[in-house]
């Protein structure tokens, strides 16, 4: 049986994890035969070994609020080649990875840094190295030193280490140039170390690396393709009410605001305080000014009191919103690559319940005739199809829409693929899904679009 992670990781649980994705795919689809359970072995081996793969494109969302595509076209293609835009989609940018004709240095050197997983991801997807995400330096190496990075996948290297680490856990992630000394990252009196520690300049993914600087303030961001689409999907009209739930820190907040043209009212709410006071930056930067966002818990959304004050802040009265963006606390099983994740069965298994209560919530919050996505970055069934399944059965009048029409009435192509046919779901229902997975080179993903429709008495 394939590892479920990264090859190299060294989880105990991984294993328990696919087992726990197979027995959930099983559980939901239902009526297994042989032909059933060997599909089912099939497609997870193929989702466990794309998950562990780099995307061979980085796509970043222009902000129309601040800046033109074509300028930061040219921001961009000051340090890389491969650029291209996308006719549908004038907001994105789509830079791919150098194919093997180029030749790039992806020999061991000598002199070693050492950075956290997550850092070792992002470096993976085409980012520098940034200061917080060093964890060993040796003594010794210079600013200009030309270095190999590793990332360590268990956690074991400790901050501020300072010989070359030895495990069979790290991994190559490529060579760069050493930007800053060891004292300026580790040094007694320095608190939080910023900026670039490593300038990459031949990764192992082979995508290029785009320094910060390039791109003005508030004119662009990394943002993943299917994210980019389930605001599309969402589809909000400059003159409406949109609530998002679970907003922080914002990229799809700020996106809507952007194709509404900065007009109508977004209210943004988060639970989580220091993310809420991010988010408020980022929007300020992105000149989002139509944003209203708090810091509230969701699921306490709708208001006991009848005739409560729109202007007042959360919570809201029933039938107060005109569309409604549910982006999910999940799993997050679909980022990629996936080097480590010490994600257990137990915390896969605690989301459903969370993410229930915000759908009810949103369900009361939305007007009768209004729209309510339901998004995941995440591949259990559960989270996404079992969810929508429980939600057509508990609300009778919510209409399932189809992603695909809606995304070709707004005279756009359809991404990625159908839901997975599960036993609550009619065929059809599952097709109106949208599942992003192995046939897409971005990460995994779940779109569902609702109608709510008036309701049967
Ligand atoms: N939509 C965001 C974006 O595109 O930038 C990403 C949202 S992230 C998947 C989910 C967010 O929901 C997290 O920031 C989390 O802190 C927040 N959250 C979790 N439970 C919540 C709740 N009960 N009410 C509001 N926000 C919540």
């Amino acid at each position: 049986m394939p590892l479920y992670l990264y090859p190299k990781s060294p989880f105990k649980h991984n294993s328990e994890i696919r087992a726990e994705l197979q027995n959930e795919m099983l559980r939901l689809i239902g009526h297994v035969d042989d032909t059933v359970f060997n599909d089912v072995q099939a497609r997870l081996d193929c989702l466990c070994s794309w998950l562990c793969s780099t995307p061979k494109t980085t796509t970043f969302r222009v902000n129309n609020l601040v800046a033109d595509t074509e300028t930061v076209v040219k921001e961009i293609t000051k340090e890389l080649s491969q650029v291209r835009t996308n006719r549908y989609f004038p907001e994105l940018i789509v830079v791919s990875c150098c194919d093997t004709t180029v030749e790039l240095n992806f020999q061991y050197l000598p002199k070693e840094i050492i950075v956290d997983s997550i850092c070792g991801t992002a470096v993976l997807r085409g980012a520098h190295v940034f200061a917080p995400g060093v964890m060993g330096i040796p003594q010794g190496l210079q600013v200009g030193d030309t270095v190999s990075v590793y990332a360590d996948l268990t956690g074991d290297c400790k901050k501020g280490f300072n010989k070359r680490y030895v495990s069979p856990y790290k991994v190559f992630l490529g060579n760069g140039v050493l930007r800053i000394t060891r004292n300026a990252l580790f040094g007694a009196t320095v608190k939080s170390p910023s900026g670039i520690a490593v300038f990459m300049t031949d990764v192992v993914s082979r995508l290029p690396s785009l320094s910060d600087s390039v791109l003005s303030k508030g004119s662009a961001l990394l943002q993943n393709l299917p994210s980019i689409i389930c605001s599309r999907v969402l589809n909000p009209l400059s003159d409406e009410i949109i609530l998002d739930m679970c907003a922080a820190p914002g990229n799809k907040t700020t996106h809507i605001s952007d194709l509404m043209k900065g007009s109508g009212t977004i209210v943004a709410l988060e639970k989580i305080k220091s993310k809420v006071e991010r988010m408020r930056i980022q929007c300020n930067e992105f000149r989002a000014t139509n944003i209203q966002i708090f810091c509230f818990d969701s699921t306490k959304a709708v208001s006991e009191v009848k005739e409560k004050i729109f202007s007042n802040g959360p919570p809201y009265n029933a039938e107060s919103f005109d569309r409604i963006l549910l982006d999910v606390p999940c799993s997050a099983l679909g980022q990629r690559p996936q080097l480590t994740n010490p994600i257990t069965v137990a915390q896969i298994n605690s989301y459903v319940p969370l993410q229930r209560k915000l759908f009810s919530a949103a369900v009361q919050l939305l007007k009768f005739g209004g729209v309510l996505v339901y998004s995941t970055c995440t591949i259990t069934v559960g989270e996404n199809e079992g969810i929508v399944s429980w939600a057509l059965r508990t609300y009778p009048y919510l209409r399932l829409e189809s992603v695909r029409k809606n995304l070709c009435s707004l005279g756009l192509p359809h991404i990625g693929a159908s839901g997975m046919e599960i036993s609550g779901l009619t065929s059809e229902e599952s097709k109106n899904l949208c599942r992003f997975g192995v046939e897409s080179d971005s990460v995994g993903f779940f779109i569902a679009c609702f109608v709510k429709t008036i309701a049967e008495t």
